[in-house]
Parts: structure tokens; C-alpha cells; sequence
């Protein structure tokens, strides 16, 4: 059997984020119209004598190589199911920031899963990769799709929405990641200072029309302008520095801005590749961000780019 497999996993920013009340379980449940953008993780799996984890690219010290990782868990997780003892080297090389509201380690979790299917040729049917996918977290089953798609539920039940065309995104990352359940519970502390957070005093979470329109269309303006994310005030309470970052693109001739995610990176619509190319010059040039990078989308999820030589 040939050695190994390398499998690439898109990004996401949430065009939409729409969170409702905390519920018993401690969840809350959203509407979020997921985009997958062109910044990248790769995973490479080879066999080997053991479970193992390296990581390569920025901030990679941040990223545990223990089972916590979302592609070892991904790997014990299709292991158990088809009874293979996971023993694989599972090697990520990082383009997409760590903890930065952009779904990475949920990307390395499908990739994982991607990537051990084929090498193992355990030829999981696509739902059991989702059933498997949604066990692992939330974002995860979205990380295998890729595209546009309304997640429901904790986000892992997905509905793709159409789309027109490629949008162009520029993301502005930032030194140090954000805590994504500190960012919800600051969510519900400033719910609390304002009515409640419970999922009896906030509004059930529902997608807008306009963006869905702005998408099928493929209207880049209309887009910028329908960006809504409920956890941008707890993120930019957490980190009030990204308020200058938001302003900062704007400035310099964003059509849209909002906080990726749970933060702290931030996401910018540009009207093309040539304003995008501006736009990401601009906000690296203006020491609100560490580095601005532009992205399109949408892009597939998680892909092979190596299949195994026959023996
Ligand atoms: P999300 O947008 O899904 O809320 P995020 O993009 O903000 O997530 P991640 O990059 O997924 O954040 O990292 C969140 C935490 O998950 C990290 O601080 C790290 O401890 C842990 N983690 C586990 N596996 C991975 C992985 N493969 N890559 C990055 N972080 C991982």
C-alpha cells in the first residue's frame, strides 16, 4: 500500500451568525449562513506505528498534538466505527489561523476524516462522513461540504444555498486567538445587562432574506451590506482593539465588514480581485492587524490533492 494521502480543507466566515438563547443543554441554537473562503489547511496521513500529530505553518505552537486535536480525534473516531486501529501520522500544515473564528481545527477534523477513508479504503458512504463529521463539532460537517450553506441546529445541519459566481474577501488576522465558548458566554453576559439569554428571551435565530438574495445573485455590494454576526459586541468587548481593525477596512474602501466567527479575525467584502488585492495592502499597511490576506469563495471543502500509487 502506498504511503500517503494529502487531503486540503478550506476555511469558513460566517456571512450571517445569527445565535439564539442558551438552551438546558448549554448550547445555543443558530442560524448561520457558512461561506468556505481559499485559505487552506492541509493534512497529510501516512501510515505509521502509532497515533501521531506534528504541525507545521504560523502559530502552529498553538495547536495541541495530543488526541485533543480534532484530526486525531477524527482518526479514532472512523477507526472505531470500521474497527482499524488509527495508526497514522497526521501531519498539519497550517494556512488558516489558530482560534481565529475561521473553523481551522474543525477543517483539520474533516480533512482527518477524508484522508483516513481513503487511505484505510474503509469507502465510508458520504452521510456516515457527516454522521461522524457532526459527532466531532459543529462546524465540521460544514468543513466537508464546503460552499455556501445555512447551518441549523449547533450549525451541523446544513441546507446548501445557492450561489452566483465568486465573491472576494479579505481577512484581517490578529496576534492571539479568542476563546470560542468565552466569546458565547460573553454573548450571554451582555444579554443578560439587556433582557435575558436564555433561549425563552432571545428571538429564535432565523436567516435574512437579503443575504440569500445578495448570494443567489451574486451581488457583491448587496452581500456587504446584509453581514450580520451576533457574537461581534461580545468579541469586540473581549477584544476592543478590533473595532480600529473594522474601521481601518472600511476606510480603506471595504463594502462590508464584520468579525469572523467567534473573532478575532475580521472579514471584509471587496467589489473584486483588484480591490481585494488594495484592500488586504491597506489594512497590513495600517497596524490594525497582524496581516490582511484576500480569499475567494466559495470554494469545495475538503479535497484529496495526493491519491495512494497502486501497488
Ligand atoms: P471556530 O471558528 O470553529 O469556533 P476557531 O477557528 O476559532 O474555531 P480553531 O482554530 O478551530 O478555532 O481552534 C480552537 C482551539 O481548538 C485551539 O485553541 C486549539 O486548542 C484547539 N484545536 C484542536 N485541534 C485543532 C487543530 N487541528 N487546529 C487548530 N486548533 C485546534
Amino acid at each position: 500500500m502506498q504511503s500517503s494521502i494529502t487531503v486540503r480543507v478550506p476555511a469558513k466566515v460566517n456571512a450571517q451568525l445569527a445565535v439564539g438563547g442558551r438552551r438546558s443543554d448549554g448550547y445555543h441554537g443558530v442560524a448561520s449562513v457558512f461561506f468556505s473562503v481559499g485559505l487552506y489547511d492541509e493534512v497529510t496521513v501516512t501510515p505509521a506505528d502509532r497515533l501521531r500529530i506534528t504541525v507545521a505553518g504560523t502559530d502552529a505552537a498553538f495547536v495541541p498534538t495530543d488526541p485533543s486535536n480534532l484530526a486525531a480525534r477524527a482518526a479514532l473516531l472512523l477507526g472505531a466505527r470500521y474497527g482499524i486501529e488509527p495508526n497514522v501520522h497526521l501531519h498539519i500544515d497550517k494556512g488558516i489561523p489558530v482560534a481565529g473564528g475561521m473553523a481551522g481545527g474543525s477543517a483539520d477534523g474533516a480533512a482527518a476524516l477524508v484522508g483516513c477513508d481513503a487511505l484505510w479504503g474503509t469507502g465510508a458512504d458520504r452521510s456516515v462522513l457527516l454522521e461522524l463529521a457532526a459527532e466531532l463539532g459543529s462546524d465540521v460537517p460544514f468543513s466537508l461540504t464546503g460552499g455556501v450553506a445555512l447551518g441549523e441546529g449547533r450549525g451541523e445541519r446544513l441546507t446548501p444555498v445557492p450561489t452566483a459566481g465568486s465573491f472576494h474577501w479579505v481577512f484581517a488576522t490578529a496576534e492571539g486567538g479568542l476563546s470560542t465558548p468565552a466569546v458565547y458566554g460573553e454573548c450571554d453576559r451582555l444579554r443578560e445587562l439587556t433582557g435575558g439569554s436564555s433561549d425563552t428571551e432571545v428571538p429564535v435565530p432565523a436567516t435574512d432574506p437579503a443575504l440569500l438574495e445578495a448570494l443567489r445573485t451574486g451581488d457583491p455590494g448587496a452581500l456587504g451590506a446584509a453581514l450580520r454576526n451576533d457574537l461581534q459586541a461580545a468579541a469586540l468587548s473581549l477584544r476592543p482593539a478590533l473595532a480600529d481593525t473594522l474601521r481601518a477596512g472600511t476606510d480603506a474602501g471595504a463594502i462590508g465588514a464584520l468579525v469572523s466567527g467567534s473573532g478575532p479575525t475580521c472579514a471584509f467584502v471587496a467589489k473584486d480581485a483588484a480591490a481585494a488585492a488594495a484592500l488586504a495592502a491597506a489594512l497590513t499597511a495600517s497596524g490594525t492587524c497582524r496581516t490582511a490576506r484576500p480569499a475567494e469563495g466559495p470554494v469545495p471543502g475538503a479535497v484529496l490533492v495526493r491519491r495512494p500509487l497502486v501497488p
